[in-house]
């Protein structure tokens, strides 16, 4: 099994699922899985593209198995490196009468290296799920196949000469696609292709087939706009005389409105997810059930499960729906599972890593105990990491907090509110230790003895500390942040209302 990314973008979410469903089934069956960059088109190719691709893999936990040196961890093979080997395999063809020397003008269609490109990825509907629409619609008009010996040797002085695959005419072509069944391409809808241009580069069908082949591979497993490549692929191994693999064409990834997936969807690479606070397990988990399901519903599948279960009997023919909230619901289901240290060990990096950007490191430290409290908290209640600075904004923030307008006005009503943040103030300014269970009991002490009810401290306490009208148990809060951060906090917050109320007098 091989994953074979261009690396002329980053590491779309398509492309992370072709990987998996690559390397699913590699484990799956004690195969191996290879990882070959076609980085054949060097106006398109970025290192770092390839970079991302390697860090996306790796941060999923999709390991390679084999690479051009010896001994883990490997190196990925590099297309570019093996375009001699492209050119002898182009160069025996030609010898034996399979190819022949074109003199026309090279066409845009002919002139892909990568493959990349000739995916369908317009959006265009009329594209989806049609295994023809992906076919070329031109036909050639390209005489240089009936050229005399003499005739070529003439041109030959003028221009040097592309190499096409001699395609037979008659017969329609058949893939037998472990997905989508038999699929025939009528015979006129493959012409005879390029295999390399006149200025010497080997082209995208060329260098795939010689290295699936090379590189032993017994099932290709990729995206279904590639499935018009394969007869012409299956050509190049016939004439060579060599066994093809299996191929596995998998569905379309489309948006909830069964469009294309776009920017506009939000995230289409990994390094976004990543950036979002998105856990590798539950996106390899996402990943697999598009376009696959183990049947009965099952949804939540570790790692270990989904490559005892998965095969390609169970893909489907139908395009993926990419559904983020479902991969919001798988997060949270990973999140909680996982131990808090988990979760506080990402929170902790993801800090740190806003520290470097914004080099503000150096005077706020994050302690890991204070960390690991907050996720304690916020663990059963965020969907990605990030969400626990979201949420917990207030743990997090350095100087005074702007309460929410809202909450003020609900629970800060004057002049009984400015009253409630001094008793209260009071109360927990001499309390020791400072524990949940003690800001608890003292708060509720406290309005037994002014008999009222402990909501009238607890609602103004939540907006000074933490700016909102709803927040995770305030007692556990408080004692979290601790008694300075607390009371400087009801400080702000009467300060704040105060001035508020001096304004409106000085309205009246
Ligand atoms: N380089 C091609 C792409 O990135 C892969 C084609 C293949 O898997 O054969 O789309």
């Amino acid at each position: 099994m091989r994953f074979a990314p261009s690396p002329t973008g980053h590491l779309h979410v398509g492309g992370a699922r072709t990987a998996l469903f690559n390397w699913l089934f590699a484990r799956h069956h004690r195969g191996l899985f290879i990882l070959r960059v076609e980085d054949t088109d060097a106006a398109r190719n970025r290192p770092e593209y390839a970079q991302a691709i390697y860090d996306g893999l790796r941060w999923l936990g999709l390991d390679w198995d084999e690479g051009p040196d010896k001994g883990g961890p490997y190196e990925p093979y590099l297309q570019s490196r093996r375009a001699e080997r492209h050119l002898q395999v182009a160069r025996e063809l030609l010898q034996r009468g399979l190819a022949y020397e074109c003199f026309c003008q090279p066409r845009t269609a002919d002139n892909v290296a990568d493959g990349s490109s000739l995916a369908s990825d317009d959006g265009d509907e009329e594209n989806v799920g049609g295994a023809n629409s992906f076919a070329p619609k031109t036909t050639l008009a390209c005489t240089c196949a009936k050229l005399s010996a003499e005739e070529r040797d003439a041109k030959r002085e003028e221009i040097s000469p592309a190499l096409r695959l001699r395609v037979p005419k008659g017969a329609d072509f058949v893939v037998e696609d472990l997905v989508r069944g038999t699929v025939t391409f009528p015979n006129d809808m493959v012409e005879d292709f390029v295999l390399v241009t006149g200025d010497g580069r080997t082209l995208y069908n060329l260098a795939a087939a010689v290295d699936d082949h090379d590189m032993a591979i017994t099932h290709v497993i990729r995206g279904e706009e590639h499935l018009a490549n394969t007869p012409k692929q299956q050509l190049i191994y016939e004439a060579m005389g060599w066994k093809a693999p299996r191929f596995a064409h998998i569905p379309i990834i489309l948006n909830a409105q069964r469009r294309k997936l776009s920017k506009r969807d939000g995230a289409t690479s990994l390094v976004e997810y990543q950036a979002m606070g998105y856990v590798p397990d539950a996106v390899v988990n996402f990943l697999a059930l598009l376009g696959w399901s183990p049947g009965g519903n099952r949804e939540l599948l570790s790692r270990k499960e989904l490559v005892e279960l998965f095969d390609l009997d169970r893909v489907v023919k139908h395009p993926a729906i990419f559904d983020t909230a479902k991969l919001g619901w798988l997060n949270k289901e990973y999140i909680k599972a996982a131990p808090v240290s988990d979760l506080a060990a990402r929170v902790t990096a993801f800090i740190d890593a806003d520290h470097r950007r914004t080099s503000a490191g150096a005077d706020w430290k994050i302690i890991p105990s204070y960390v690991e409290k907050v996720a304690a908290l916020l663990h059963d209640r965020v969907k990605t990491t990030t969400e626990v600075l979201e949420l917990g904004s207030y743990f997090f923030t350095r100087g005074p907090i702007a309460p929410d307008p809202e909450a003020v006005a609900k629970y800060c009503t004057e002049p009984v509110a400015i009253d409630r943040l001094r008793e209260v103030r009071e109360c927990l300014a001499r309390l020791e230790p400072f524990e949940t269970h003690d800001v608890e009991q003292a708060i509720r002490q406290l309005a037994a003895a002014k008999g009222i009810k402990p909501s009238e401290y607890i609602h103004p306490l939540r907006v000074a500390v933490t700016g909102k009208s709803v927040s995770p148990g305030i007692f556990e809060v408080c004692s979290i942040l601790g008694r300075d951060v607390v009371l400087q906090r009801i400080d702000a917050l009467v300060a704040f209302l105060r001035a508020a109320d001096a304004t409106a007098k000085a309205g009246r």
